[in-house]
């Protein structure tokens, strides 16, 4: 009986087509839910929210068709986000041409100092792959490799993010800028995501663009690989890193005059 927007519900045909007996269960089920959010008193919402900068708004407006849940509006020629809908599924963030929308405790500056940390201790020669997971599947599926004793390479570090729409082709490069030699993205299968569907699409969106960059740095556009995961298919998670790292020791490490061409 949950949508995508918190306190919101849905039950019965309304669903769709459903017999008396299923809709009057639904009903008493969206009336609970519905009941346990009142009787709080106040509502708890998560700190992960997009947020605007506002010396870099131009008020350009590209962003509010991005959000798919009309969390964002303009106001006085500037974007503001309403904080009890947004969802911090980051899909606005790509789309800014002015870097002007970021999201808290995952900002783009904090990932890429995260980045910089991971790849400070690599040696001359070695082979390193930044890999982004997703927190609702990636993530859950590589801690159920590990509480499974499953093995994957030692050349990976991972960095944790809501969803993988929050990246932009800047935090991308920079991994392969400050040391990375492949990048690998994990995010939910087609409905199995906690956010909107369409943030797949703004993922797509985003690889493609990457690697557009990448071909016009001169950086093969195989280095960097997306791949949908269930959060039980953690064996397939250890075969994607593992087939990425082979891959990448191939093509060897990228060179300084390959990372000095990237501008970040
Ligand atoms: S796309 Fe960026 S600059 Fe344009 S309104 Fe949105 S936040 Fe402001
Ligand atoms: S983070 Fe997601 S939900 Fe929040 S404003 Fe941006 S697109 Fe909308």
């Amino acid at each position: 009986v949950d949508t995508l927007r918190e306190g919101i519900f849905i039950c019965g045909c309304a669903q769709g087509p459903k017999d008396i007996a299923d809709t009057v269960a639904q009903a008493s089920a969206a009336a609970g839910r519905a009941l346990r959010l009142i009787s709080q008193g106040r509502i708890v919402i998560e700190p992960i929210k997009a947020y605007v900068i506002e010396e870099l708004c131009d008020g350009c407006g590209k962003c509010i068709d991005k959000c798919p849940l009309g969390a964002i509006t303009i106001e006085n020629k500037i974007a503001r986000v309403n904080e009890a809908i947004c969802n911090g599924c980051g899909s606005c963030i790509p789309y800014c041409p002015r870097n002007a929308i970021d999201l808290k405790h995952y900002t783009e500056e904090q990932l890429i100092e995260e980045i910089k940390a991971l790849l400070a201790s690599k040696e001359e020669g070695e082979v390193r792959v930044i890999a982004f997971f997703d927190d609702s599947c990636t993530y859950r599926a590589a801690d159920l490799a590990g509480t499974s004793r499953l093995t994957y390479t030692s050349k990976v570090r991972v960095v944790r993010i809501p969803s993988s729409s929050r990246l932009t082709p800047r935090i991308i490069l920079s991994a392969f800028k400050y040391g990375a030699d492949g990048v690998f993205i994990g995010d939910c299968l087609p409905g199995g995501s906690p956010y909107h569907p369409r943030v797949l699409d703004v993922i797509n969106d985003l690889i493609r663009k990457t690697r557009t960059l990448m071909r016009r740095y001169r950086i093969d556009a195989r280095r960097l690989r997306f791949d949908t995961i269930a959060v039980d298919t953690a064996e397939r998670l250890a075969k994607d890193l593992d087939e990425l790292v082979v891959l990448v020791e191939r093509l060897g490490p990228l060179k300084p005059e390959d990372r000095d061409r990237i501008k970040v």
